[in-house]
């Protein structure tokens, strides 16, 4: 076992092999399509992937289908997606609903044990006679049907003889047990509803419960991994495995569920999201989704490398959304181009740079690695700078461009500011500056210093673009409906320009500009005649891991 990224399911699973229980490590990941994918799922896809794939095993892809009423194929296919974005390749793509009928068999075979019996209490019935942790459930008249009896009616179920919730089958285990999930759980419901994947073919559906261990089972699957609120059902998962005609013997491990700060997790949360338009669909760069955070910028390494080093454990935590941002960075300091973008621009007009003359000047692609090479970018009379670079009554320390103070241009001359041109409304609309040939970047020049470096683009040549800077969706988690804590500010746009050597750029390429972060072109706001980039991240962050 390697001991960076080491935690506890890695010891137990190791210790399996070493005690030679399995001959092989088998895991799954079995998502319910019934929503898209989020960082919490990329979670456990990381850790059930590289487990098997470090003792040499193999992990499928499940879909955990086996309630109709919420689940739809647009959800699988963006699950499939997003997992392969992610770099994992299933060794096998199941569906739960596949395994109905040999489900409807060991429900059959439970019930010729005197294992399981139908029950003709309503749900609510069912729940007040369930007893409480400190008083024991009551038995249901129905617990003493016989075996025929219930083999019958049963099938009757099936067949489509009775109405949604008229009768369930409840698995005969123990109405005292201290283990409420052992109270007589119902394990399959009539719903006479079309499914995705097997249409009319099927009115009852097993119970999570019921179906999980069957799934896992059935697959051969060794160590099933979920999440904490499962803890207790895990008795109940056994008693299944140990009862149905089965030789696998699956075992279930918890871990705690990730929470990122300043986000919701959880599909229906999300969902509702979208559904409220409150976000530009699943995919909105805001989202946690793994689509969401795809279009942002985010890339798979980084959100891989955040997954191994929060760790797996059984305390629940919160992560700081900074982490992730963090490995975002690391990703991708040596690989994204460097390259300038003004986001609000105001214009310069150097009054004695020669009218019509265009000079390219060299600038390395990425100053942290040499090998990715040099760009030339153009400066002229005309280029623009950032409006926030200019104070016309600047306060002391600053160090960027007002009257009569001089700045160097990255790449190019120091600048000086000479006057201030303004609008009928007092609105500054150009500044006239002049440069001195003298202060060539990379000319040697130090016979004065300025504190101030602006970036820039050159006007004429400028390609427009539009800039979407995000804030956190979810401002604030101190309890209370997440929908009150909605950010309504979390995208601010700007309208700027870049360098002429980005007209050529495509969906999902990925920048480092100068001073403003890393940013990542919108593959889907983006078009021919429209260039759009999302923020990633900013450069710095007060977060030290
Ligand atoms: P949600 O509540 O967000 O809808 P879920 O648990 O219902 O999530 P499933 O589709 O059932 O979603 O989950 C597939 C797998 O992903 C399960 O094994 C589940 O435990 C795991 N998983 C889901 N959310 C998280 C999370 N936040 N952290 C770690 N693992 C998660
Ligand atoms: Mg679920
Ligand atoms: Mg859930």
């Amino acid at each position: 076992v390697s001991e960076t990224h080491t935690h506890f399911i890695k010891h137990i699973v190791s210790k399996d092999m070493e005690e030679g229980a399995y001959d092989e490590i088998v895991t799954r990941f079995p998502p319910e399509p019934n929503g898209y994918l989020h960082i919490g799922h990329a979670k456990s896809i990381v850790l059930n992937f590289e487990l098997a794939d470090e003792f040499g095993g193999r992990t499928s892809l499940r879909f955990d289908d086996t309630n109709p009423l919420k689940e739809d194929v647009e959800y699988v296919k963006a699950i499939k997606e997003d997992i392969d974005w992610l770099g994992y390749e299933p060794e096998e793509v199941r569906f739960a609903s596949d395994y109905f009928e040999e489900m409807y068999k060991q429900a059959v075979h439970l019930i010729k044990q005197g294992l399981a019996y139908v029950e003709d209490l309503s749900q609510d019935e069912i729940r007040n006679m369930r007893g409480t942790l400190t008083e024991p459930g009551k038995e249901s008249p129905s617990r003493s049907r016989s075996v025929e009896e219930n083999l019958e009616l049963f099938e009757k179920m099936r067949a489509g003889e009775f109405a949604d919730g008229e009768k369930v089958l409840r698995a005969k285990i123990d109405m005292s047990s201290p283990n409420i999930n052992l109270r007589d759980p119902v394990i399959y419901r009539i719903s006479h509803t079309t499914h995705h994947n097997t249409g009319d073919a099927w009115c009852i559906y097993p119970m999570y419960s019921f179906a999980h261990p069957l799934e896992d089972a059935i697959e051969g699957v060794t160590h099933s991994i979920c999440t904490l609120e499962f803890e207790d059902q895990r008795p109940l998962y056994d008693w299944v495995i140990a009862n149905a005609d089965m030789t696998a013997e699956p075992k279930q491990i918890e871990f705690a569920r990730l929470n990122l700060t300043n986000t919701v997790m959880s599909k229906r949360k999300l969902k509702q999201l979208v559904d409220e338009n409150i976000v530009d669909g699943w995919d909105d760069p805001r989202m946690p989704t793994i689509s969401g955070l795809r279009r942002r910028g985010f890339t798979p390494e980084s959100i891989k490398q955040f997954c191994r080093e929060i760790g797996v454990s059984k305390a629940d935590n919160l992560v700081d959304v900074r982490m992730l941002e963090h490995f975002l960075r690391e990703d991708l300091k040596l690989k994204a181009p460097r390259t300038m973008a003004v986001l609000d621009p105001i214009k310069v007009v150097i009054t004695n740079y020669p009218e019509g003359q265009v000079e390219w000047l060299p600038a390395d692609i990425n100053p942290e690695n040499e090998e990715m090479g040099m760009r030339e970018i153009p400066f002229s009379r005309e280029i623009y700078i950032e409006r926030e670079d200019f104070m016309e009554d600047p306060p002391k320390k600053y160090f960027r461009l007002y009257p009569g103070n001089e700045v160097r241009i990255k790449h190019a001359y120091f600048i000086k500011c000479e006057d201030v041109i303004k609008d009928e409304n007092g609105r500054i609309t150009e500044l006239h500056c002049t440069y001195d040939p003298e202060t060539k970047s990379g000319s040697g020049f130090n016979a004065r210093k300025v504190k101030g470096t602006l970036h820039y683009v050159e006007a004429t040549r400028a390609v427009p673009a539009e800039f979407r800077l995000y804030e956190p969706l979810i401002d604030d988690e101190a309890g209370g409906d997440f929908m009150d804590h909605v950010n309504e500010d979390s995208v601010q746009v700007h309208h700027g320009f870049v360098e002429p050597n980005m007209a050529n750029v495509t969906g999902n390429d990925k920048f480092q500009f100068f001073r403003h972060g890393y940013f990542n072109v919108d593959p889907k706001k983006s078009s021919e005649d429209r260039l759009v980039f999302n923020r990633i991240v900013s450069l710095k962050s007060s977060f030290k891991l």
